[in-house]
């Protein structure tokens, strides 16, 4: 593959055969004459094939180091489709602290489809061996994790995955192709939210699910085609545009929020910042072997407990308190009450997510801007 912002600057420029738009125009058209009866052309009916949509998969796909992609109506349809690969009865292990939402389709699911689920903390080696010596089908996590930045060894993990005979699948949403390619580390499959920062302006939702296999690939575009869980054409013209500028918002969000992560981290009243990017942080040598740069996304707790963390969301003026992370904007969130309401208080007890936790996706903002946010926020609670 050609470097990954070149890659990414020219994704889909030049392939407007008709007109010679150096931006293919927006086809909106649902459906596709056919000269025969009998044989359908390169396109035929848009919830099949859409030409932005298989531009944008083919883009996703050379960034990610993967056979191919198909891109999704949300971030929940493209893991709800991988959820099609495997049979009745299969032992599906997920990271105990996934996605809330992500959490929330797999325990609807398990009872539903009938396979088994077992939440592990794949963090661990140890912990992950033990759940895969009695055998699985599916091994979901993601690194970074989100809300905590916690690290899974990629490398580590998709061996002990694949000596169990399981599927490894990657959610690469808090990172995206641009910081890491968990295929070069041996996963199967690579879902991410195009809503987050691969498409980076908060302005659509989508999801992408990249494969190795041709036959997985084949499977999900069967599914995806099936069960209508294809994006429209305005999306996938959207997430494409996002697309070409990703490494470099990747890259200068990813430097300003180790600044702010280094700043919170000598702040009095902060007791502990979650960015691998910190030296200490226990994920940081992992990070450094596995990631391009360490990602817009942060988490850290007061030392004055939840009722402080509600004041200092609220007194925030340039970070907007909202639902979502990887966008040009920087936004507060406090994950306990907002993406991981989902999960039961156990749960969230298990996986370190107290309720006076804030996360900060970074933005585009200068590093002063935001630091002098931070701080007068701080200093008013
Ligand atoms: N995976 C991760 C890590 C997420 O943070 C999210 C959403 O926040 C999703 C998947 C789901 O994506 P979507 O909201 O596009 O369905």
């Amino acid at each position: 593959m050609i470097d990954p912002r070149t890659c990414a600057a020219r994704a889909g420029i030049n392939c407007d055969p008709g007109l010679g738009a150096v931006v293919a125009p927006i086809q909106v058209s649902s459906a596709y004459r056919r000269a025969d009866p009998a044989r359908p052309g390169a396109f035929d009916y848009a919830r099949t094939a859409q030409p932005g949509r298989a531009e944008l998969a083919a883009a996703i796909a050379a960034l990610e180091g993967a056979s191919g992609a198909v891109v999704t109506s949300s971030g929940m349809a493209a893991i709800d489709l991988i959820l099609n690969l495997i049979p009745n009865g299969a032992r599906v292990i997920c990271a105990h602290d996934c996605y809330g939402g992500a959490r929330r389709l797999f325990d609807a699911r398990a009872p539903q489809r009938g396979f088994d689920l077992v939440y592990a903390d794949c963090t661990r080696p140890e912990f992950l061996g033990a759940v895969l010596r009695d055998g699985a089908d599916l091994v979901f996590f993601e690194t970074p994790s989100n809300p905590r930045l916690r690290l899974t060894d990629l490398a580590a993990a998709c061996a002990r995955a694949r000596t169990a005979g399981a599927l490894v699948v990657v959610d690469n949403t808090i990172l995206s192709p641009a910081l890491q390619r968990p295929i070069e580390h041996g996963a199967d499959l690579v879902v991410s939210s195009l809503t987050k920062i691969i498409n980076g302006h908060s302005d659509m939702v989508g999801g992408v699910v990249c494969a190795t296999d041709k036959g997985h690939l084949e499977q999900l575009n069967w599914w995806a085609n099936a069960a209508g869980a294809v994006s429209g054409a305005f999306d996938a013209f959207l997430a494409m545009r996002g697309l070409r500028t990703l490494p470099v918002r990747a890259r200068v969000q990813s430097e300003s929020a180790l600044q702010i992560a280094e700043q919170l981290d000598a702040h009095p009243k902060v007791v502990r910042v979650d960015y691998p990017g910190l030296i200490r942080h226990p994920g940081h040598d992992i990070a450094c072997r596995q990631q391009v740069k360490f990602g817009s996304l942060l988490s850290f707790e007061l030392e004055e407990g939840p009722p402080a963390v509600r004041r200092l969301v609220q007194s925030l003026e340039l970070f907007t308190l909202a639902q979502s992370l990887g966008g040009v904007e920087s936004l507060s969130s406090i994950p306990a009450t907002m993406t991981h309401a989902a999960m039961s208080p156990e749960a969230r007890h298990k996986a370190g997510i107290g309720d006076g936790l804030v996360r900060l996706s970074g933005g585009l903002e200068t590093v002063g801007a935001v630091w002098a946010d931070l701080e007068q926020g701080l200093a008013a609670i």
